[in-house]
């Protein structure tokens, strides 16, 4: 099989003939329709996350069809169509696992990082880390939702019940929390890289009270705010624009160092929290809500060859929505 692999030492991904390995009991061995790009994967790519010592396969956005089921797999048939998501395996015995904060798990490890991802024509996943996926959607269409819409969802719960949300960044994460908050009735506000005339119009598209640029204050204070934008000088910024009581919510697994800031604009019980990784039960509930919004998700769709240029396009902001691998014709969006 074919497969865009990231060598230990850096540099763009090598298109590489791997074997197709027999999947071992738990298992499903999967051929991959479409893989989303991730800002993670942007920060594996670029060393922003630790290098692991051994050749990885990037990409946990994975939409695809199970083509053998290993030993005790009872809930996926051959033919099924599935979801696998950054979380891959967890240990199910720490403290963290045992009170369903499996998400922060001491041993957990991830797709496209510890195990190999869905930058390939096939991969194998543990189908106990393996959804369903709803109907409607086709293989490119659905892949955001695996970790944009995924971690968009746990940091939309993590703003609580905040009326008016503050999104620092709007990609492909904050282009689906966007449509799940207006459902809700709550009203948005996109803070854009300064001067992105084309963002900003997104934003208003999909339906946010207000667009401006990230450095500008917003017309009126903010409940929430949560940042996709990896831009650590962001996190005072967005305690400026939120009233006392309001969160900050930091969503992304790597963020530039945060600035000092005075006390006086945490107090008044603001809080910061960040949002990690994901846990089972986020993916259960958010791909049974996104067909009811419903979620549309847009996307740029690029051959698995092409990785390099989509991650490119995602770490200059010139990606509208989601970009997504799709490996075949019939997988296209
Ligand atoms: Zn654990
Ligand atoms: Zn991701």
């Amino acid at each position: 099989m074919r497969a865009m692999q990231l060598d230990p030492r850096g540099g763009p991904l090598q298109v590489v003939l791997r074997d197709i390995r027999k999947p071992a009991s738990g298992e499903v061995l999967l051929r991959v329709l479409a893989c989303g790009v991730c800002r993670t994967d942007l920060h594996i790519v670029d060393g922003d996350l630790p290098r692991l010592a051994t050749p990885a396969i990037p990409g946990h956005e994975i939409v695809a069809e199970v083509i053998e089921a290993g030993a005790g797999v009872e809930q996926f048939r051959p033919g099924a169509r599935v979801g696998v998501p950054w979380l891959g395996w967890t240990c199910g015995a720490c403290g963290y696992c045992r009170s369903g904060r499996e998400n922060l798990c001491d041993s957990a490890r991830f797709t496209g990082y510890h195990l190999d991802g869905g930058y390939a024509e096939f991969t194998l996943a543990d189908s106990s880390y393996c959804f369903p996926l709803p109907e409607g959607y086709s293989p490119a269409e659905a892949a955001p939702l695996l970790c944009a819409g995924l971690i968009g969802h746990r940091a939309l719960s993590a703003a609580g019940d905040a009326q008016r949300i503050g999104i620092y960044g709007f990609g492909a994460a904050a282009h689906i929390v966007a449509q799940v908050a207006r459902h809700q009735g709550r009203r948005l506000f996109a803070f854009t890289r300064p001067g992105d005339a084309s963002a900003r119009r997104f934003a208003l598209e999909l339906g946010a009270a207000w667009a401006g640029d990230s450095d500008a204050p917003p017309p009126e204070p903010l409940d929430a705010a949560i940042l996709f934008a990896p831009v650590g000088a962001l996190v005072p910024a967005a305690l400026r624009a939120v009233a006392k009581g309001g969160t900050v919510v930091c969503a992304g697994i790597h963020m530039s160092d945060i600035p000092a800031f005075p006390y006086e604009i945490l107090w008044g019980e603001r809080r910061v929290v960040s949002v990690a990784n994901l846990t089972r039960r986020d993916g259960e509930e958010f791909l049974a809500l996104a067909p009811k919004v419903p979620v549309k998700t847009r996307v740029e769709t690029f051959p698995l060859e092409r990785a390099n240029e989509a991650l490119a396009r995602l770490r200059e902001g010139r990606i509208e929505g989601a970009a997504v691998l799709v490996m075949d014709r019939e997988a296209r969006a």
